[in-house]
């Protein structure tokens, strides 16, 4: 907002740009304007006053004849700094005007009880930091109540009482009569939504039966057009936090050199590269960038065609692997749900590998859903064929957070590479550090897979991915037809995707992963044992799962449902999967904090005790 006023006023230097008066803010990021009530944490957001854009040591007046009741230094980050409030008497009806952001020493000119007239300079306006620490303007509001306000007025408001601010606070454009910067305009929900029916992907969905229309991402937060900042727990993209600065700038910078595709020599692709490589054991050391995890996947399954010359896939039942053509064809989740065609006759499924509540459970699970994956390496060879390879995330998130069994991987990867197929690990939701104890969800079971799939963390929400691989399966790979990618690789997003790892390490996320995703497990674990719907609790670090069932163990899907909006309700994001869509998934951005974590366990158990929930 202040950036597109300032862009106003430089377009119009011979106009007064003003604006601002209730509108939703989603710069007051600070937790100094959040607050806990009813519905959890709240911010304050709407603005109260209108902002004139005017340079440093403009004079100020006063607006009419009135009295000085406040004249301060309203000092502090985000606060007014310099700040005179006037409190004036037309026609037996008394009001106040409020000018904010002063040059301190002009403003403390004033004294209470000093009357000043009609167009008499009160200050000038104050500029970085004494300000409060924004950009020069003016705030000015107008009041018809100090309330309890001594030496301050609030300026900003919360959403949910914008009424009451608003009968309190007038316009004060009705004052100015000026033009006022309107061309600010932005499209209502229902616009959006009728839109999006008519010409969007019609298979596209919407989370939550009100939409949220999202405007910001700031770290673990996403704000909306009220201003309102929900607590993200579902966002693995935006890994180390919505709108990362760094990575923003890593973007920008390059964005305004080069970026062109990779059939030119440039040290930005082999430095994200040697980055990558750098998170892997020595026998991955061959990358290939893409632009999605599903493109990711697609090439995976190529290269394990191609180098076994074998056309059959192993996967696991409910498994999600992408949208292309390729990996619908190996993913459960799709082929064996609605609209989809049922399993492919090169695509051999073995049971989903929950020892929870799956086909197999208890000490055996492991060799017995290893003895599955074998089984269907034995029907591919009783028909005279053979292996290509076996595609699988190291816990299955559309499968609802499923933890592999201890042992299982290992056997599952001997199987497959006893007969000549490749192990493609799809770390597409379960890379970069959200494991806590490894960068890579493979390693939790001491495993080596000859190909990894990457996507979603690498680039922030930039499109970036990636595929790695031995030298042995590249050299294969590489067998006369060109490898060319427009897009993948290319500077741009190279420069991104290796700022998204830097900042991991600078700012050890990683290991903020492992600490506050043990913390929140704990906290999810004891309110299992006060609420028996949480039937289990699982996961790794910032990958964790709640699945939902009553005592028959049966999945309560309306009740993941509920909890889901109800959360909304107290700004916190989540979502939930799983084939019976009772698992509560909690895979926020990486910065998610030890106060974030007891936010969403005391919201949680808030609504944990609501009747609906009662058993
Ligand atoms: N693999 C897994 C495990 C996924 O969860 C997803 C996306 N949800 C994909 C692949 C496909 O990635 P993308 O949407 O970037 O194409």
């Amino acid at each position: 907002f202040q950036f597109k006023l300032s862009k106003l006023q430089k377009e119009h230097p011979d106009k007064i740009i003003a604006g601002g008066y209730l509108e939703a803010r989603a710069l007051y990021l600070a937790p100094e304007y959040d607050s806990w009530g009813n519905q959890g944490r709240q911010s304050r957001t709407i603005h109260l006053g209108v902002d004139y854009w005017l340079p440093a040591l403009t004079p100020v007046h006063a607006i009419l004849d009135g009295e000085v009741v406040v004249a301060t230094d309203n000092a502090g980050d985000k606060q007014y700094g310099g700040l005179v409030i006037l409190k004036h008497t037309v026609e037996n009806i008394e009001f106040y005007s409020l000018y904010g952001h002063l040059n301190v020493a002009s403003a403390l000119q004033n004294r209470v009880g000093d009357i000043i007239a009609k167009g008499q300079q009160i200050a000038l306006l104050g500029a970085y930091p004494e300000n409060g620490n924004w950009a020069t303007h003016l705030h000015f509001q107008l009041m018809l109540s100090m309330l309890d306000y001594k030496n301050d007025f609030a300026g900003v408001a919360f959403h949910h009482k914008i009424q009451v601010w608003k009968s309190l606070c007038p316009d004060p454009n009705l004052l100015f009569k000026t033009e006022v910067s309107s061309d600010i305009t932005e499209a209502s929900k229902a616009e959006l939504l009728t839109y999006r029916k008519q010409h969007l992907g019609k298979g596209m969905s919407l989370q939550y039966a009100e939409p949220l229309k999202i405007v910001r991402g700031h770290q673990q937060y996403l704000i909306d057009e009220h201003g309102r900042k929900y607590l993200d727990t579902v966002n693995n993209v935006a890994h180390v936090g919505h709108e990362h600065p760094d990575v923003v700038k890593a973007g920008q910078d390059q964005m305004a050199l080069l970026n062109t595709n990779t059939r030119y020599l440039n040290e930005k692709i082999n430095y994200f590269a040697q980055e990558l490589l750098a998170t892997f054991p020595k026998a991955l050391s061959v990358v290939h960038f893409v632009n999605s995890g599903s493109e990711a996947n697609e090439l995976a399954l190529r290269m394990a065609k191609t180098v076994t010359d074998q056309k059959n896939i192993i996967a696991s039942q409910v498994g999600y692997h992408g949208n292309t053509n390729a990996t619908i064809e190996v993913s459960s989740y799709k082929f064996d749900g609605k609209g989809g065609l049922g399993k492919p006759e090169s695509t051999s499924i073995f049971p989903l590998p929950d020892a929870f509540r799956g086909k197999h459970r208890g000490e055996s699970a492991a060799e017995n859903y290893a003895q599955e994956v074998k089984s269907c390496v034995d029907a591919i060879r009783a028909k005279g064929e053979g292996v290509a390879g076996l595609i699988l995330e190291p816990i299955l998130s559309c499968g609802g957070q499923i933890e592999l069994p201890q042992g299982f991987l290992k056997k599952a990867y001997q199987h497959i590479r006893q007969a000549g197929g490749v192990c493609i690990s799809d770390e597409v939701q379960t890379g970069c550090g959200r494991m806590g104890k490894t960068f890579w969800g493979f390693e939790l079971h001491d495993v080596t897979p000859d190909i990894v799939t990457i996507g979603k963390p690498l680039g922030n929400g930039h499109p970036v991915a990636a595929v790695v691989c031995t030298q042995e399966i590249a050299n294969k790979f590489a067998n006369g037809m060109e490898y060319f990618n427009t897009f993948g690789g290319n500077p741009v997003s190279s420069v991104i995707g290796t700022e998204v790892l830097k900042v991991i390490k600078r700012e050890s996320l990683q290991d903020n992963a492992l600490q506050v995703g043990e913390y929140l497990k704990v906290g999810l674990i004891k309110l299992q044992t006060a609420y028996p719907i949480i039937a289990d609790v699982r996961g790794q670090g910032f990958f964790l799962g709640l699945e939902l069932l009553d005592s028959q163990m049966l999945p309560m899907a309306a009740e993941c449902d509920y909890i889901i909006n109800r959360m909304k309700a107290h700004s916190i994001l989540m979502s939930s999967d799983g084939p019976e869509h009772n698992v509560l998934k909690i895979k926020p951005p990486m910065v998610f904090s030890h106060s974030d974590a007891d936010e969403l366990l005391a919201c949680l158990e808030k609504v944990l005790q609501e009747d609906f929930l009662k058993v």
